[in-house]
């Protein structure tokens, strides 16, 4: 579903990525483990793109990213959600006009629009928010709204940048249970970074260990973590 390579990416003398190769198959999730620094962040965004690699190419369902014009890649964009450790919400709109930002990008119609965006609040449990500002919302909560967002062009593939860095131990658990069950239930393949083991042996299906800008090891999580 995702296929990286060769991928390479400097800032000045920095060199963020250092020749990364990605594989995520469909409908699994997939982690991308180190610490802060190791080219993690710089790795997720040249997956979608918002970060033009250096070198190296990449590929989301089948389609070639990096040959893309800007006019073909925010097409492309649409069929991959992300959301972020901080959320991004936009604070002067609602829940719901926070869902139905990206759809009104999409130029959808007002009374479709107005459809999806009660079955998004209703799938990531947050209906009863609806016509609330996100200054209102708890940590959780908010992220409920970034990940209905994030799915409102109903993408086949989300990234997760850090999503639940910025929450409690409980309201992670719960955030990381929604993303299992979008998992299972739309099919959704999720590529996701976190510098917290337990986020990758609780949901993960497969982990790469990222360091220095270059992946140290890759493969299956029973396989990588195996405990004696
Ligand atoms: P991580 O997400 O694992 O913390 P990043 O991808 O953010 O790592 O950063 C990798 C390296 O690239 C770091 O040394 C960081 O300082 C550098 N870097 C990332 N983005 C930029 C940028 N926009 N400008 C300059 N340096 C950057
Ligand atoms: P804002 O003032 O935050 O921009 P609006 O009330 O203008 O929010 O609504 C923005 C979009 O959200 C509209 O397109 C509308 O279809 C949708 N919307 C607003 N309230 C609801 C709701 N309670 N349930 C479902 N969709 C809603």
């Amino acid at each position: 579903m995702i296929q990286a390579a060769g991928l390479r990416k400097s800032y000045g003398d920095t060199v963020a990525l250092d020749g990364v190769d990605l594989h995520v198959r469909q409908g699994e999730i997939f982690g991308v483990l180190g610490q802060s620094g190791a080219g993690k962040s710089t790795l997720l965004r040249c997956v979608n793109l918002l970060e033009r690699p250096d070198r190296g190419t990449v590929a989301v369902a089948g389609q070639e990213l990096t040959t893309l014009g800007e006019r073909d890649l925010r097409a492309a964009r649409q069929h991959i959600g992300m959301i972020h450790q901080h959320f991004a919400l936009l604070s002067s709109r609602t829940v719901a006009g926070n869902v139905a930002f990206p759809l009104e990008v999409m130029g959808m119609g007002r009374a479709e629009r107005s459809a999806r965006v009660a079955e998004l609040l209703e799938l990531v449990g947050i209906a009863d928010k609806a016509d609330a500002r996100p200054g209102q919302l708890s940590g959780g909560q908010k992220q409920r709204v970034g990940i209905a967002r994030a799915l409102a062009g109903n993408p086949k593939v989300l990234l997760a940048d850090e999503a639940t860095s910025a929450l409690d131990p409980g309201t992670t658990s719960s955030i990381l249970a929604l993303l299992r069950r979008l998992n299972t239930e739309l099919g959704l393949t999720i590529l996701l970074i976190t510098h917290e083991m337990n986020v990758v042996k609780s949901i993960c299906d497969s982990v790469a260990i990222m360091s220095g800008g270059a992946i140290l090891e890759s493969g299956p999580i029973r396989q990588l973590l195996t405990t004696p």
